[in-house]
């Protein structure tokens, strides 16, 4: 099967104890069959675990091999190897359409997002094969960017003028605030920042500005939703224009928005379904 990866993704490294917002915490682990196999061979790894999920301590949900220096115990003492699927494949996502498996990074992760947002170049994707093993050989330049991402790339106006583009303004502010607070969440600040945009929402002539001050990051961030999503220009538009606003009405830093909205999103069937629907 022929795979396509972004060109940055073979780059990324997790950062493990310099990460600020450690994936380790915060999300329950389900375990795979084969890892549960290694597993009960070991019981020091088997105490930590109920219905094939780490037990989680603490108010902070943490992974119990998760050390207070931010590094994995089981990597310590056994190597990556000993990780089961969900740890091992994170933060990468797998979208499918004609034979073609596209492979990419998401922005969740610390370290994904910043080769997502800082990148200076134009969207590219690099093809490799899929062997018998499952690993992916080779990394030749692919031309034929898919998902309308070409038009991203060599639109030279302001991006406010790009997203009215892709897709035009169906809600207001307080509108699209309001549709987020309807979905599914992890975190319960998550709501009370939309709830925030809401009671004091922010023009659209004032985010434009914010969204044409920052074009790299914003042509990025669109690039990345597109592909994220095969092509679904209205999620992308939808997507930027929320994580704009929060980040104007908040004054929150554009990263952590970008995170903290992926975070809450990207990783609930739930929330892509409906979003899927809009
Ligand atoms: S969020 Fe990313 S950088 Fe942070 S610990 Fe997880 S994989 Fe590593």
């Amino acid at each position: 099967m022929i795979t396509l990866r972004p060109d940055y993704y073979d780059s990324f490294k997790c950062i493990a104890d310099k990460c600020r917002h450690t994936c380790c915490a915060g999300w329950e682990i389900d375990i795979d069959e084969d890892s549960m196999a290694l597993y009960r061979e070991r019981p020091d790894i088997m105490c930590h675990i109920k219905d094939s999920s780490f037990i989680l301590q603490g108010r902070d949900e943490r992974c119990p091999f998760l050390l207070d220096n931010g590094l994995c115990k089981l990597i310590l003492d056994y190597g990556e190897d000993i990780l089961c699927d969900v740890c091992t494949e994170h933060p990468r996502f797998y979208n499918y359409q004609d034979d073609i498996e596209y492979i990419g990074l998401g922005l969740c992760c610390e370290a994904a997002l910043d080769l997502i947002i800082d990148r200076e170049d134009k969207f590219r994707l690099v093809k490799g094969i899929v062997s018998d093993e499952g690993e992916v050989l080779g990394s030749d330049p692919y031309d034929k960017i898919p998902f309308g991402i070409d038009e991203v790339n060599d639109f030279e106006g302001k991006i406010s003028d790009l997203l009215a583009d892709l897709s035009p303004e169906a809600r207001n502010c307080t509108e699209r605030a309001g549709f987020y607070l309807t979905l599914e969440f992890l975190d319960p600040e998550w709501p009370e920042m939309l709830k925030a945009l809401s009671a004091e929402p922010v023009t659209a002539d004032k985010r434009n500005a914010y969204i044409d001050g920052c074009p790299k990051e914003f042509r990025n961030l669109i690039t990345y939703f597109l592909y994220r999503h095969m092509g679904d220009r209205k999620i992308a538009s939808e997507s930027v224009r929320l994580i704009a606003e929060i980040a104007v009405s908040q004054g929150l830093p554009l990263k952590e928005v970008a995170r903290i909205y992926a975070v809450e999103i990207e990783y609930s069937d739930v929330n892509t379904d409906i979003l899927a629907d809009m």
